[in-house]
């Protein structure tokens, strides 16, 4: 079987950057899963692994267009510390906000005591992605993993920890911890999707 639209399958990836460093890789983790067709994973990866089969190797630069966007200024935004209320605000953390590139994920990158500085892109945005991919294995999905979007195999969509190029293309890292209550509704990974019961 080939990799297409409405089969689940199962990947092997390196992730490099431009120098060759490692950013993120499944080597030594469950191999991961996603619903091709359904952007569980960012579309120049889903793209490469189009029509492969098991025991498919292939190497991918995927530019940031295809990947997780490109680098954007409108993206950062300076927000006075009284808007967050009571809510504790240091560096690091991250939270779902609607922002004028719709909803993203944004982190805090940069606190004082006036204002926090909030960054909505994703950490590899602007970079070029490059992949050293191996399909594992492909196979039909199961009406219910189209319902839902992604597949429901244990190691799946968010078995391991795949942060960034891992399962959740979506803008948002992160989206595949389960402790963070708003769901995402364009990634595999959150509206229901790793919580789910099946
Ligand atoms: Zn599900």
């Amino acid at each position: 079987m080939r990799a297409a639209k409405e089969t689940v399958v199962s990947i092997e990836y390196t992730l490099k950057d431009d120098r060759g460093n490692i950013l993120d890789t499944s080597v030594g983790q469950a191999p991961m899963e996603y619903l091709h067709g359904a952007s569980n994973i960012i579309p120049g990866l889903e793209q490469a692994v189009e029509g492969l089969v098991a025991g498919d190797f292939k190497a991918v630069s995927v530019p940031p267009l295809l990947g997780y966007g490109e680098y954007s200024e409108k993206l950062i935004q300076r927000v006075p510390l009284d808007r967050f209320g009571e809510n504790k605000v240091e560096i690091g953390m991250r939270f779902h906000a609607e922002t004028n590139l719709g909803m993203r994920v944004l982190v805090i990158r940069h606190v004082d005591d006036k204002e926090a500085v909030l960054d909505g892109n994703h950490k590899l945005a602007g970079k070029t992605l490059h992949f050293d991919v191996k399909v594992v294995s492909v196979r039909a999905a199961e009406l219910s993993e189209l319902a839902h979007g992604h597949p429901h195999q244990s190691g799946g969509c968010c078995g391991g920890s795949s942060s960034g190029g891992g399962c959740c293309s979506s803008e948002s890292e992160g989206s595949c911890d389960t402790s963070e209550k708003s769901s995402d509704e364009k990634g595999g990974c959150g509206q229901g999707g790793c919580g789910c019961s099946q």
